[in-house]
């Protein structure tokens, strides 16, 4: 399998090389040349494969032999032995029109651990290979980060350095990233948004002769590994509850903020998995919502919510459905790309915005309704919903009719968002992991929010 760039002005490249380029050089994202067709009876054939086992298969056809079945073998056990369910990603029924995937059961307790710490991995394989060194630079609204650390902490030939913002994360994020003590991590608390973090990682990372001298990866969801990883659980929930019989066409709800995992929804949809409604869920930073349901992509004001790591403006993998939506036209989405960078938005024509509400039915949901989803839920079922899958599971309630069958995704352990879970007045016990964190000592250097202060940091470090 070879990756091209959504722009179109980058030769070709293998599975490996895709993954290191991280962003393309041209600015676009990467995207596999041809989307690989799953039909009905390769998916039949899938339904007694362990998580671990279906991951391999669906990783083979993007990777094709590039690495050895034996060592992508070992990649994928050794990423998926570190969760704590031996389903890796198991659904839960809630009631007859509602089931949640529970994405947590990772490292980190939330659902980035099961792309990073695939790709932590793959960067170690890849550093033993080549005999170099890799230096990770990402930005993260919190969870990334931590998940990112955790997937590469204390490995040989890998030095990792993570951006949040500053006082914008929740407590246990912030410790799950900072009190890791490991010299190869380095934690900068930057004065300024999640948007402004990625933006300098953006403008970092196109900066080629800089990326180049530091042989630069990404970990961030512009990364198409980490889209390929998040396919396999649409897969996996869909296959477990057919195998419970379950024959209803199946609605995933995904609560998004840089469109990375519902896209890897709509691969999936693409590769022929059968999804019904594919629900996209913001929290009230809704700029995805609104491109849905009005045809317009534009940045709004910034929202502090429950739900901080969707409070996101500018979704990076948002162009990758572009390119998609235009026919996998690189032109179109230089042109459009183009356009939003000068004009600062994309206004889809209304002959095809037909198109993207058949693909995505999108709600945002308001900061009140999601702490009241939350409430609701554990009255009514005793299952606690964190506020990313509250967003997912009042979205689902909005936009699904009484005989529908959906799997909301839950992207998070509720014990990572305490502090709006307590508005609700729900007490919660954390589990042990959690718990241990508090009074470690933390390592995080504070910084302003100038791609100069951070170059001159990240010069001290590599
Ligand atoms: C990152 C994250 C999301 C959003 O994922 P995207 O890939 O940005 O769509 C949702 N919930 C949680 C808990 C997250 O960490």
């Amino acid at each position: 399998m070879e990756y091209i760039s959504t722009r179109g002005q980058v030769a070709p490249l293998g599975f490996i090389d895709a993954i290191l380029m991280g962003l393309a050089d041209d600015g676009g994202l990467l995207v596999p040349m041809a989307v690989p067709q799953v039909d009905a009876a390769t998916l039949q054939a899938w339904g007694k494969l362990t998580y671990a086992e279906l991951a391999l298969e669906i990783f083979t056809l993007y990777i094709g032999d590039e690495i050895p079945k034996d060592e992508l073998q070992r990649l994928v056990e050794d990423s998926y032995g570190t969760f704590r369910d031996a389903d890796v990603t198991p659904v839960r029924r809630i009631n007859n029109g509602l089931y949640v995937l529970e994405l947590f059961h990772g490292p980190t307790f939330a659902f980035k651990d099961i792309a990073l710490q695939f790709l932590g991995n793959l960067y170690a394989y890849v550093s033993k290979q080549t005999n170099s060194i890799i230096h990770i630079l990402g930005a993260t609204s919190g969870d990334t980060g931590a998940s990112a650390i955790e997937g590469v902490r204390g490995k040989e030939g890998i030095r990792i350095c993570i951006l949040h913002p500053s006082g914008k994360v929740s407590k246990v994020q912030e410790l799950q990233m900072t009190t890791v003590d490991d010299a190869n991590v380095l934690n900068l608390a930057v004065d300024g948004t999640f948007d402004d973090c990625q933006r300098i990682i953006k403008e970092l990372f196109a900066d080629v002769a800089f990326k180049h001298k530091y042989h630069l990866r990404a970990i961030n969801s512009i990364n198409i590994a980490r889209i390929l990883a998040q396919t396999v659980y649409y897969f996996y929930a869909y296959l477990q509850l057919a195998q419970q019989g379950q024959s209803e066409r199946m609605n995933f709800s995904v609560p998004t903020g840089n469109f990375g995992d519902i896209f890897a929804g709509y691969l999936a949809k693409r590769m022929g998995l059968p999804i019904g409604k594919l629900i996209l869920a913001t929290n009230e930073n809704n700029i995805l919502e609104r491109f849905v349901n009005e045809g317009v992509y534009q940045p709004g004001e910034f929202r502090g919510t429950h739900s901080p790591s969707m409070d996101i403006q500018v979704a990076s993998n948002f162009e990758r459905y572009l390119y998609y939506l235009y026919g996998e036209d690189p032109v179109e989405v230089s042109r459009l790309m183009g356009q939003f960078t000068t004009e600062g938005s994309i206004v889809i024509p209304s002959d095809r915005i037909g198109q993207v509400q058949a693909d995505f039915a999108a709600y945002g949901v308001k900061n009140d309704e999601c702490l009241d989803t939350i409430g609701d839920y554990f009255a009514k079922y005793d299952y606690l919903l964190d506020p990313h899958t509250a967003c997912g599971v009042a979205a689902s309630d909005r936009l699904t009719e009484e005989g529908e069958v959906t799997v909301a995704l839950s992207t998070a352990h509720p014990a990572k968002f305490d502090e709006s879970i307590r508005l609700r007045g729900i007490e919660q016990t954390y589990p042990e992991q959690i718990g241990a964190l508090f009074g470690k000592p933390q390592h995080q250097k504070q910084v302003g929010g100038s791609n100069a202060a951070i170059k001159a940091e990240l010069e001290r470090f590599f």
